[in-house]
């Protein structure tokens, strides 16, 4: 169980449900499954108490998640038509995302707004942006922050609720293989389970198979191009936008590769470095055990967590590659 008191946010979600204001979610650019998740959870739980909440995100669904309910209501920030509702809004919540930065266009009107702002997250960086920060880093999804924040006010967990939940756990547990899946995670998962509203092999099909045949192409170009540094104790890969342009562009979701990367025997840390343009990169970054590499992406300007993390730099691919592999050297103690 995390330490976070959520009598405060309950409290204010009363004052909402009382004074039928405003309350508006959004998550980070690019929402994945713990971002989006954690979000149409807490709407589902917000409706079911008669609060009418908006979600608006900078990105659209992506349409591996479209299979969740309420996906459909999810709203792509348009200046025009969603300002006025997040500026005047009493409740700014962001769920899976502490860094004010990656709220993209949605950053603006937040800062403009007069709402109380509340992170809940399980990154491990703060900003002083957000009024409440209900943080956990040990949490192994933002998901299971909100079951707990349902939990504590009294909620039940309907099967539109235990999907969006689901998604978020097996996003970034990699299907309950990480690190921080423990008992209690299998446990919640068995009561999501139990609302009869989970089919595993679909959620699976949706959210990790049926991918073109040219990502699959892709993959294997990086991947019998990986380089290895540091006596094979680092393993990384590049993408180049020509490879990545004619599939789905550098956002495009390249599934477990920078996993495969880190597979591979003695290998402790690994790095996927994706060219957006002539002057964007993408790093994602993972690591094993003790191999701390959020240091190395906040260095880089990202963000993330201690074994996978992540940053976008305004660099050229081949710079980008020299500053992950010079950082990685002090990571390592190479
Ligand atoms: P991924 O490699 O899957 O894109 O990201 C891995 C982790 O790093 C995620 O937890 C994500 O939140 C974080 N991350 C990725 N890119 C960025 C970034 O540009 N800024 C920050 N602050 N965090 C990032
Ligand atoms: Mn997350």
């Amino acid at each position: 169980m995390s330490t976070i008191s959520w009598a405060e946010v309950g409290r204010l979600l009363e004052d909402a449900a009382r004074t039928r204001r405003g309350v508006i979610l959004s998550t980070h650019v690019s929402p994945d499954g713990d971002g989006l998740g954690s979000e149409l959870a807490l709407w589902h739980h917000l409706g079911g108490r008669g609060i009418v909440a908006r979600i608006i995100n900078n990105d659209p669904v992506h349409r591996k998640y479209q299979f969740l309910p309420g996906s459909d209501r999810v709203e792509v920030y348009d200046a025009g038509v969603h300002r006025a509702a997040v500026v005047d809004a009493d409740l700014f919540f962001v769920l899976d995302n502490s860094s004010p930065d990656r709220l993209g266009r949605v950053l603006e009107p937040a800062r403009a707004s007069r709402a109380r702002k509340i992170c809940i997250d399980h990154h491990v960086t703060t900003d002083p942006f957000w009024d409440i920060n209900c943080i956990d880093v040990d949490a192994p999804a933002s998901g299971q922050l909100v079951y707990e924040l349902i939990k504590a006010l009294g909620g039940t967990i309907t099967g539109d609720m235990a999907q969006a939940l689901y998604v978020a756990y097996v996003t970034d547990t990699g299907h309950f293989r990480f690190s921080k899946t423990t008992a209690r995670v299998h446990r919640i998962i068995g009561e999501l389970m139990d609302t009869g509203a989970i089919d595993p092999p679909k959620i699976y099909r949706a959210l990790f198979e049926g991918v073109s045949p040219g990502i699959n192409r892709l993959i294997a170009a990086a991947l019998a191009d990986t380089h290895y540094e540091y006596d094979g104790r680092f393993a990384w890969a590049r993408l180049t936008s020509a490879q990545l342009m004619p599939n789905g562009g550098p956002d495009e979701d390249t599934g477990d590769l920078v996993n495969m990367l880190l597979s591979v025997e003695g290998v402790l840390a690994a790095a996927l470095i994706k060219e957006v343009d002539a002057s964007r990169s993408k790093v994602s970054l993972r690591s094993l055990g003790n191999v701390d590499i959020h240091a190395l992406a906040a260095r880089l300007g990202g963000g993330g967590h201690r074994n996978a993390s992540g940053a976008s730099m305004s660099v050229p691919l081949e710079e980008a590659v020299r500053r992950v592999v010079d950082g990685m050297r002090e990571v390592l103690g190479a």
